[in-house]
């Protein structure tokens, strides 16, 4: 059985007389440990589909099965835990606690759980992603680059299904973009599940799969080496 099932999923949003079509007619499935990018121009759908995914939103209509859930169904709690559960997330810009240590905040994540030892299983999150040895430091004694990975060890620490990934390398130089991209590859050999958001090819790569967005459809589902050829 497939990790995702989409089935023409459908989000529009009522503004009044105006009716906006963020999404329409989406379907696609994905099998666990695939690395698929989403790409397409601003307004095309992007963030709607990536927050339908992350279980931050529920579809208009059309179907989400997550892991034999049917996401669509679900009361706002029951999706909170769906999403507490088994998807991580990572942003452009980190979205780290400033006055938390890395250690607490990779901890974060656990206290919804309320998993025993927080602190043990965060620190391996953070060694994980070579981190063990900044688990003291905050925020702004790390680098973009050391941030970033800080923030991929909060989203590993909950052991989840999918990786969900807005722009990660966005406020990255290329070479710290780079490691982290290799961080994600190297995740991804592992059998995490990671889709992510770019608008450069380059960054899309590194994935497996592109779902190339347009309009609030899915226009094409291809892969790197297709989209290398092109231009
Ligand atoms: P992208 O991430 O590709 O830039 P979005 O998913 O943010 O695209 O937006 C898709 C469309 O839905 C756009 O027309 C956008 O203006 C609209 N949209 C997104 N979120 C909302 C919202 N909360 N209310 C109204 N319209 C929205
Ligand atoms: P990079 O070029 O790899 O992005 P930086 O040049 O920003 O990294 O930082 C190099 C090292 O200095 C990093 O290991 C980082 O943890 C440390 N560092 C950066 N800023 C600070 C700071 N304000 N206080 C303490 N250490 C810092």
């Amino acid at each position: 059985v497939a990790l995702i099932e989409i089935k023409k999923l459908a989000k529009t949003y009522d503004l009044g007389a105006e009716k906006i079509y963020a999404l329409r007619d989406v379907s696609f499935s994905m099998e666990a440990s695939e690395f698929t990018s989403i790409m397409g121009p601003s307004g095309s759908g992007k963030s709607t589909l990536m927050n339908l995914l992350g279980c931050l939103d529920l579809p208009s209509s059309g179907s989400y099965r997550l892991d034999n859930i049917d996401v669509q169904n679900l009361s706002a709690n029951d999706l909170a835990d769906v999403r507490n559960k088994k998807i991580g997330f990572v942003f452009q810009s980190f979205n780290l606690l400033p006055r938390a240590s890395a250690l607490e905040n990779v901890e974060l994540p656990l206290l919804y759980g309320r998993v025993p030892q927080p602190d043990k299983i965060a620190l391996e999150a953070l060694d994980k992603v070579g981190l063990a040895h900044r688990s003291r430091h905050k925020p702004n004694e790390l680098s973009g680059g050391e941030k970033q990975r800080v923030a991929i060890a909060r989203a590993l620490v909950i052991n989840p299904k999918i990786i969900l990934a807005d722009e990660p390398t966005g406020n990255l130089d290329s070479k710290t973009g780079t490691e982290i991209m290799k961080l994600f590859t190297a995740l991804n050999a592992e059998g995490v599940t990671i889709i992510l958001v770019t608008h450069e090819k380059d960054i899309a790569g590194y994935s497996r799969r592109v779902l190339q967005m347009q309009d609030g459809k899915l226009i094409r589902d291809t892969n790197p080496a297709v989209l290398s050829r092109e231009r």
